[in-house]
C-alpha cells in the first residue's frame, strides 16, 4: 500500500501563523504543473508499483487551481500508478474558494474528501491570522460541500489565538460541531520562525496564551470531541468512526508515500527525500533533467524514533512487540526502561503489546516522546 502527496505551492496571500514552502504570486503555476507532471512521470517507479490507495493535493493552497488543472494531474497518476478503485482523494481547500460549481465539477472528477481550511469562527481572530476568509464565509463552505455531495469533510481549527479565552474556543467548537463534518484538525498555535505572528510576539504586540489556558482548551477539546461521538483517533485530529484520514494514518504508520512537488517529502521505509524548496529551481532543475532533491537515508536509530514519536501520538500507540521485531531488543528494552516512570504517573498505560497514552499523558505528549528519543 502506499500514498502520494501533492503540493501546491501557491497562496493569494501568507496567512500570519504560516512557514509552509509557498508563494503568492501565481505566474508560474502553468510551469509548476507541468514540472510536476514531469515529476510524477520520472518517479513512478518509487512506489514500487504498490497500489495507491490515498492521494493528497496539499499546500499551499490547492484550491487555487482550476478543474482542469487537477484533472490533468489526476490523470496523470492513473497514467502512473496502480491506483485502487475506492482509493481516498483529499483536497485541501481555503472556505472562499469553494462555490457550488467548482465542489460539483471536485465531486465529478473523483475527489471525495475535502479538507477545509478554516482556522476560527470568529472575524476578529481570523483578522489576526491573515486568512482570506470570514466566518460567514467558513460556514457556507462547510454547508456547500454538504450539498455538492461531499459526505467526508474534515475542516482545522487553531486555539491558543492571541486574545482567544477559553469561551471563545468553546464558541469555536461548538460552531464546528453543529456543522455537516466528519472531520476535525485543531492544531495549538505554534510560533513558527519566520512568521508574522512570531514577529509580532517578540515585539510583545501579542501575548501567547499561558500554558494553563493551553490545557484547558485542549481538555475542552478531548471533551466536545468525545461529546460529539468524534473518536481522538491521534493527539489533533478527531473523527466520527470510518472517517479517519486515511492518508494521515499511513504517515503515521509508516507507509511508503512519494510526495510531489516543490518541497514535497518522500518516504519509502528505508530513506526520505525532500524535493527543492524553490519555485524556480524546481522548475529549472525538473525541465533540464536535472537532480531536484535531497535525500538521507535512515538509520535503525532514526526509524526507532520516528516509530516512536508518530505511533505514540496515535490511540493505537505503540506495539513493543512491533517494536522489537523491527528495531531490536536493546531499542525495545531502552524504550521500556524510560516510559516506565510515565507509566507509574499514570501518564502512560499498557493495554496487551501496546503503549497509549492517558489524558494526562497527551498533555504532555511532547515531554514523554522527548524522553523516549534515541540520540
Ligand atoms: S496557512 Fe495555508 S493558505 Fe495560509 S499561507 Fe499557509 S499554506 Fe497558504
Amino acid at each position: 500500500m502506499a500514498g502520494i502527496y501533492i503540493h501546491i505551492p501557491f497562496c493569494s496571500q501568507r496567512c500570519s501563523y504560516c512557514n509552509f514552502f509557498s508563494v503568492v504570486s501565481i505566474n508560474l503555476l502553468n510551469e509548476v504543473i507541468d514540472a510536476i507532471i514531469k515529476e510524477f512521470s520520472i518517479r513512478k517507479d518509487y512506489l514500487k508499483n504498490e497500489p495507491v490507495q490515498t492521494i493528497y493535493f496539499g499546500g499551499g493552497t490547492p484550491s487555487l487551481l482550476t478543474i482542469q488543472q487537477i484533472e490533468k494531474l489526476l490523470n496523470t497518476i492513473y497514467k502512473n500508478f496502480p491506483v485502487e478503485k475506492n482509493a481516498e482523494i483529499t483536497f485541501e481547500a481555503n472556505p472562499d474558494d469553494l462555490t457550488e460549481k467548482y465542489l460539483s465539477d471536485l465531486k465529478k472528477l473523483g475527489i471525495n474528501r475535502l479538507s477545509i481550511g478554516i482556522q476560527s469562527f470568529d472575524d476578529n481572530k481570523l483578522k489576526i491570522l491573515n486568512r482570506r476568509h470570514n466566518a460567514f464565509q467558513a460556514v457556507e463552505a462547510v454547508r456547500v460541500a454538504q450539498r455538492s455531495g461531499f459526505n467526508n469533510i474534515s475542516i482545522d481549527l487553531i486555539y491558543g489565538l492571541p486574545f482567544q479565552s477559553l469561551i471563545e474556543w468553546e464558541n469555536d467548537l461548538d460552531k464546528a460541531f453543529s456543522l455537516p463534518i466528519q472531520h476535525l484538525s485543531a492544531y495549538a498555535l505554534t510560533f513558527e520562525e519566520k512568521t508574522l505572528l512570531l514577529k509580532q510576539k517578540e515585539k510583545k504586540l501579542i501575548e501567547p496564551a499561558d500554558e494553563e489556558l493551553m490545557i484547558k482548551m485542549y481538555e475542552l477539546l478531548l471533551n466536545k470531541s468525545n461529546q460529539n461521538g468524534f473518536d481522538a483517533y491521534e493527539i489533533s485530529n478527531f473523527s466520527l468512526p470510518e472517517f479517519y484520514s486515511r492518508h494521515n494514518s499511513s504517515y503515521w504508520t509508516q507507509t511508503p508515500y512519494l510526495g510531489i512537488g516543490p518541497s514535497a517529502h518522500s518516504f519509502n521505509g528505508f530513506s526520505r527525500q525532500w524535493n527543492v524548496a524553490s519555485i524556480h529551481k524546481y522548475i529549472e532543475r525538473i525541465m533540464k533533467n536535472n537532480s531536484f532533491f535531497e535525500q538521507e537515508i535512515l538509520s535503525l536509530q532514526d526509524r526507532y524514533n520516528e516509530y516512536v514519536l508518530l505511533g505514540l501520538r496515535t490511540k493505537n500507540g505503540i506495539n513493543i512487540d512491533e517494536l522489537e521485531q523491527n528495531f531490536g531488543i536493546e531499542l525495545k528494552n531502552f524504550c521500556l526502561e524510560n516510559i516506565k516512570t510515565f507509566i507509574d504517573n499514570e501518564k502512560v498505560y499498557r493495554y496487551g503489546s501496546f503503549l497509549r497514552l492517558t489524558t494526562a499523558g497527551k498533555l504532555i505528549s511532547d515531554t514523554i516522546i522527548a524522553q523516549l528519543m534515541m540520540v
